[in-house]
C-alpha cells in the first residue's frame, strides 16, 4: 500500500543528480491517484526537465525479482505503480563519485531522477510489482549500456532477499566487477565552424577534453541536414563558432543571400536541434547588432543593426533566444589566428607603408583567447541562460589608436598612423561598404558579475604581438 499525504518534496543523495522524489499519493474508497510526472511542479522542487519521449513498464509477479545493475545513455524517473522495490543505484560515471551507491525502498508515492550513466537496479518486495519509467532518448538496439554485476563485492549491496534465493536472468550473471567496468563517458560538446578564428581558439581552451568534438564546414556543413547528422541526444552542448563575417561582401547580392543563410538559417536549424534534444546552445553575437548611438551597449539594448551582417545577427540572437538552454555571447572587433586588423597594421608597419586609419569607431578589441576562456567559463559555471558581453576590459579606444599602438609595440613611429573620418575613409572605395556602428564597447557587467574577468586590452595587445 503506498504511503498517502506526503507534501511533493526532493532529496538529494550520495550519488551527485540522483534525486529521490516523494509524491503526494491522494486515496479514497476506490483506491488512490497520483501524478507521477508533473513537468512543471517538479522543476519547481529543483527536478531537471527530463524531456520524455518513451515509457516503459515491467511487471514482477515474484517477491524477490531482481534485475541490474545497468547504467543506460539516457536520463530515467523512475516509480512504481503497484507494489515495492528495494532499489540500489550506483554511479558508473566516469569521475571521482565513481562507485558511489545509494539504496532506497520505493512505493507508489516515490520515484526517482536517475542521471545518464548511474547504473540501475532493483528488487520486488512484494507480489505483481509494476515499475515503470520515463527516459529521455528512445531505446535504440545500438546504445550502449555499461553494466555491473549484482553480486559486485566494492559496492557490497546489501540486498534485502539473498541473490541466492531469487530470479536473475543469465545475463545480469554475467557482468563485470567495478574493477573491470569502463566508466560511462560524459555527454559530447560539439563545435562547429573550428577552423575560424574563434573556433581556433576552443580548440586550444578545450584542448585535450575526449568528450569535445571539432568540426570544420567539411565535417559538418549547417547548411546540410543537421537533424541526424549526430546521434544529438548523446550530446549536451553546441558551441557555434560558424558565422559569415565578411561585413562588406554581405552588402553584395550574392554575400547577402549568402550571409542570411549561415548567420540565420543555419542558426535556426541549431537552434532547432538544441530545443528538441534538450542541449545547450552557445552562439556567438556581434556589436553590429546596433547602430552605436549608445555609447555602450548592455545586453538588453534593443537591436538596431544597420547592414546586411549586423541584421543577419541580430536575426541569429532572436533565434537562439528561444532555446530553453543558451547562451548567446555578444563580442566585438575579435583578434585571433587569421586576418585581422593588428596583423595587417603589424604587416603594414613592417613594409614601411604610413596608413590612414578611422578614429571615429570606438570600441574594444577581443581576443579569441579570452572570448574561448570566456565560454568555457560559462558551460563550465552554468550561471543564468541568456545574453552576455564579452571583450576586453579597459579604455574605449577607435581604430586609429590601435593602430599606432601595434606600430609603437613593434618598434615603428605610431605618427605614421594618420587618422581619418570613416566617411572620408570609404570615400574612394570600390564595392559596397557595409555602415558601422559608432560605439561597439560592450558594458561587462554581466560577465563579470559571473565570475569571469577578460584580460586588460592593451595587456592583451602587447601578449599577442609578443
Ligand atoms: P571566422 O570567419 O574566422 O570563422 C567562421 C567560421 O565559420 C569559418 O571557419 C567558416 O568556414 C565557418 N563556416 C562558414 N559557413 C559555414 C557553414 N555553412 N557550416 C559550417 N561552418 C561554416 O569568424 P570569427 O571566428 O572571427 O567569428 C566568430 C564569431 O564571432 C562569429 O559568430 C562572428 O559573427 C562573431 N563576431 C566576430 C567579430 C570579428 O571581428 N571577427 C566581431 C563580433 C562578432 P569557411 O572559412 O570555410 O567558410
Amino acid at each position: 500500500m503506498a504511503e498517502f499525504g506526503k507534501e511533493l518534496s526532493v532529496t538529494t543523495t550520495t550519488i551527485p543528480g540522483l534525486l529521490v522524489v516523494d509524491l503526494p499519493v491522494h486515496g479514497d474508497n476506490r483506491g488512490w491517484f497520483k501524478e507521477n510526472w508533473q513537468r512543471t511542479k517538479l522543476r519547481e522542487v529543483g527536478v531537471p526537465d527530463l524531456g520524455p519521449v518513451q515509457n516503459n513498464i515491467s511487471f514482477n509477479d515474484a517477491v524477490g525479482t531482481t534485475r541490474g545493475i545497468h547504467a543506460e545513455p539516457w536520463d530515467k524517473f523512475v516509480s512504481v505503480a503497484h507494489g515495492r522495490i528495494f532499489g540500489a543505484w550506483v554511479d558508473l560515471r566516469e569521475g571521482p563519485t565513481f562507485g558511489a551507491v545509494f539504496t532506497t525502498e520505493v512505493d507508489a508515492s516515490r520515484a526517482l531522477f536517475i542521471p545518464r550513466g548511474v547504473g540501475n537496479s532493483y528488487q520486488s518486495l512484494e507480489p505483481d510489482t509494476v515499475y515503470t519509467y520515463l527516459v529521455n532518448d528512445h531505446w535504440s538496439p545500438e546504445a550502449t549500456y555499461t553494466f555491473l554485476n549484482l553480486r559486485d563485492e566494492t559496492v557490497a549491496i546489501d540486498w534485502p532477499i539473498s541473490l541466492d534465493d531469487v530470479e536473475l536472468s543469465d545475463k545480469d550473471r554475467g557482468h563485470p566487477r567495478l574493477a573491470d567496468v569502463v566508466p560511462f563517458a560524459p555527454r559530447r560538446t560539439l563545435v562547429t565552424g573550428a577552423d575560424g578564428q574563434l573556433g581556433q581558439a576552443l580548440r586550444a581552451v578545450l584542448a585535450g577534453r575526449e568528450d569535445v568534438e571539432f568540426t570544420d564546414v567539411g565535417e559538418l556543413d549547417l547548411l546540410g541536414d543537421l537533424s541526424t547528422a549526430r546521434p544529438w541526444r548523446q550530446y549536451d552542448t553546441i558551441i557555434n563558432a560558424a558565422a559569415f563575417t565578411a561585413v562588406d561582401d554581405a552588402e553584395t547580392p550574392e554575400g547577402r543571400a549568402a550571409c542570411w543563410r549561415v548567420n540565420v538559417e543555419a542558426v535556426a536549424r541549431l537552434a532547432r536541434v538544441a530545443a528538441e534534444n534538450n542541449l545547450t546552445l552557445v552562439h556567438v553575437s556581434s556589436d553590429y547588432v546596433f547602430d552605436g548611438t549608445q555609447e555602450s551597449h548592455t545586453e538588453d539594448e534593443p537591436f538596431s543593426p544597420l547592414g546586411v551582417y549586423g541584421q543577419t545577427k541580430a536575426a541569429g540572437d532572436a533565434i537562439v533566444a528561444t532555446v530553453p538552454r543558451h547562451y548567446v555571447v555578444r563580442t566585438s572587433w575579435v583578434i585571433g589566428e587569421g586576418n585581422n586588423f593588428v596583423r595587417t597594421m603589424a604587416a603594414l608597419a613592417e613594409r614601411g607603408v604610413d596608413p590612414t586609419v578611422v578614429d571615429d569607431q570606438r570600441g574594444r578589441l577581443t581576443f579569441t583567447d579570452d572570448l574561448a576562456a570566456g565560454i568555457a567559463h560559462l558551460l563550465r559555471e552554468r550561471p543564468a541562460y541568456g545574453t552576455y558581453n564579452l571583450s576586453s576590459t579597459g579604455l574605449v579606444v577607435s581604430w586609429a589608436d590601435i593602430a599606432k599602438r601595434v606600430y609603437e609595440l613593434t618598434g615603428h613611429d605610431p605618427a605614421r598612423v594618420t587618422p581619418v573620418s570613416t566617411e572620408d575613409y570609404y570615400a574612394s572605395a570600390h564595392g559596397p561598404i557595409s555602415p558601422r556602428p559608432a560605439h561597439s564597447a560592450l558594458a561587462l557587467d554581466k560577465i563579470m558579475g559571473a565570475g569571469f574577468t577578460p584580460r586588460e586590452g592593451d595587456e592583451a595587445l602587447r601578449a599577442y604581438l609578443q
